[in-house]
């Protein structure tokens, strides 16, 4: 099924992450923290998609087949293209078919350390234009709330964006965030530079203080003096950090359904006891 539709439905969609093993040894694990995460009944499952020279990127897609296929999940696999051809996102597109999944999240990914991109793309809208030109998927694209890295300023990122939608995007998953406001003050922005496609709001529970410093510093985002204070008070305490951490992640979704997002976007990372009680205490809201 396309996740286009499922986001057309009139009704609030929670929709998990999960990432694939770096080798073959450790894909029974991860596939069995997919399985626990699947039973939750998420709106589909997204699977990230390591660098090619990661060496896992195949996984992805064995991922991705096995949620869906065996756990019945709707799936969203990540491809991106940086330093990638045509001929393989050929090959990538003509399996993905093969297996019945529509859809597709595309990106760039990250620049090499030399800043140089090979290869046959340079941004996630050369993607998606052309697996649009090969076949019927469902595409999504990511945006950047407080402006992706590279960009000058935020409305150069959001002409950039409309460009990527242009292209054939047909849904939006933003970077993390942590204050709600700047998600509000961006959707605002996009809609009135015309970008109408449905943005989903991606929230990472922070469970652990090492990951302030790894993930959100790679992000960019900005971590309020409200969750900084959290952090700062539980972060030596693992069981009280992960708990905090779960609970501010739940009171910003609170937050966005009460007023008016459809659409949230939980970066599960591999946590079924984390995705377990995100949605444990959604349970009535998500059913109103
Ligand atoms: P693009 O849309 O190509 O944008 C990159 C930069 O180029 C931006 O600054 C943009 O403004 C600018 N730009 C875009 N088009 C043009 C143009 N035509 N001319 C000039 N400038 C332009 N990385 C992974 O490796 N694997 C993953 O699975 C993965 N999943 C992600 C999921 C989400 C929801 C998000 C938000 C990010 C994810 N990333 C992933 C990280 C992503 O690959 C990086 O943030 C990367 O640096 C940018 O990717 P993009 O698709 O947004 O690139």
């Amino acid at each position: 099924m396309k996740i286009i539709d499922i986001l057309q439905q009139d009704k609030v969609t929670l929709s998990f992450e999960v990432f694939p093993p770096k080798k073959e040894s450790s894909f029974e694990s991860v596939q069995n923290a997919a399985r626990v995460i699947a039973a939750l009944r998420p709106d589909f499952i997204s699977i990230t998609y390591g660098a090619a020279a990661s060496g896992n990127s195949r996984f992805t897609m064995k991922l991705a087949d096995s949620i869906h296929r065996d756990f019945g999940s709707e799936v969203l696999p990540h491809l991106t293209c940086v330093n990638s051809s045509h001929e393989f996102v050929k090959d990538m597109i003509q399996s993905y078919k093969e297996l019945g999944i529509d859809n597709i999240m595309t990106l760039r990914g990250d620049l090499p350390e030399d800043g140089n991109v090979t290869g046959d793309y340079q941004h996630a809208s050369d993607l998606i234009q052309d697996i649009k030109s090969q076949g019927d998927f469902c595409i999504g694209g990511a945006c950047y709330p407080e402006g992706h890295v590279e960009s000058k300023n935020k409305a150069e990122d959001i002409k950039y964006l409309k460009l990527k939608v242009d292209s054939g995007c047909d849904f939006l998953t933003t970077q993390m965030f942590f204050d709600n406001n700047i998600f509000y003050n961006f959707l605002y922005r996009i809609r009135e530079a015309g970008i109408q496609v449905p943005v989903l709001a991606g929230i990472m529970p922070i469970t652990n203080a090492s990951q302030l410093g790894r993930s959100v510093q790679l992000s960019g985002s900005n971590v309020p003096e409200r969750f900084r204070a959290i952090v700062d008070y539980f972060g030596s305490s693992p069981a009280a950090m992960k708990q905090a951490g779960i609970i501010y992640a739940s009171e910003q979704i609170v937050d966005l359904i009460a007023n008016g997002i459809k659409h949230i976007h939980v970066y599960t990372m591999n946590h079924p006891d984390v995705a377990a009680a995100i949605m444990s205490n959604l349970s009535a809201i998500l059913n109103n």
